[in-house]
């Protein structure tokens, strides 16, 4: 998407070989001008879809993927990283490492808000090693309901998450994809560059 890497561009700020900061207008302030144009072309790519839901994982997917469901027309589902499991209740929980903080927390699902019949469209800003979309997936999974796409903002190519998503069989359409990070460098891919296999992070740092 030309408006969002133009954007980065701009206004990302990599940091390292792996991470690359958005803060300006992603992650800590949000450009809601950016967001409703990101929302439209989610909606546009997967209008055909069948799309039932659109799930996020807090904080930083919400705002793409509450403008994804806006246009869709569909309801919006945050999954939650809880500290804990929570026990004697309704839900769907999984345990993920978060991929910038290095910390583990319990992706959370209510199961009131998903039934088997729901096709899924799960949106996240950025796709690294693939932990948290993956654990969406086995939240879906486990409900009976199908994850049919997953939306990304920034894929960083050279990490794994996106073979892990096809490996697994999940369609993956991501807005701007990144080839190669470094202090002061963004190095884009095309859209339908081949998928990369993902460097060892140990060779990143
Ligand atoms: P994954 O679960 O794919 O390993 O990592 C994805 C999650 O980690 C995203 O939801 C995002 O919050 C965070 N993340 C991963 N890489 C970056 C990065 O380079 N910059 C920022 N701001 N967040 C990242």
């Amino acid at each position: 998407m030309r408006l969002l890497k133009e954007r980065i561009k701009k206004d990302g700020k990599a940091l390292s070989k792996t991470v690359l900061k958005v803060d300006s207008f992603i992650n800590h302030q949000v450009d809601i001008e950016i967001m409703e144009e990101i929302g439209k072309d989610f909606a546009e790519h997967f209008k055909d879809r069948g799309i039932t839901k659109v799930f996020t994982i807090e904080s930083s997917g919400i705002a793409p993927a509450l403008m994804t469901a806006k246009y869709l027309d569909v309801p919006m589902l945050i999954l939650k990283k809880q500290n804990s499991k929570i026990l004697n209740d309704n839900v769907y929980q999984t345990r993920i490492t978060s991929f910038t903080k290095g910390t583990t927390y319990e992706l959370t699902l209510f199961a009131d808000y998903i039934q088997p019949e729901d096709r899924v469209l799960l949106i996240d800003d950025f796709l690294a090693n693939g932990e948290a979309a993956m654990g969406a997936s086995r939240i879906i999974a486990e409900s009976g309901a199908e994850l049919v796409g997953v939306g990304i903002l920034i894929e960083k190519s050279f990490q794994k998450g996106r073979k892990r998503l096809e490996d697994a069989g999940y369609y993956v359409y991501s807005q701007a994809r990144i080839g190669r990070l470094d202090n002061g460098v963004i190095e884009f891919l095309s859209e339908d560059a081949p998928v990369m296999e993902g460097v060892e992070e140990k060779d990143l740092l």
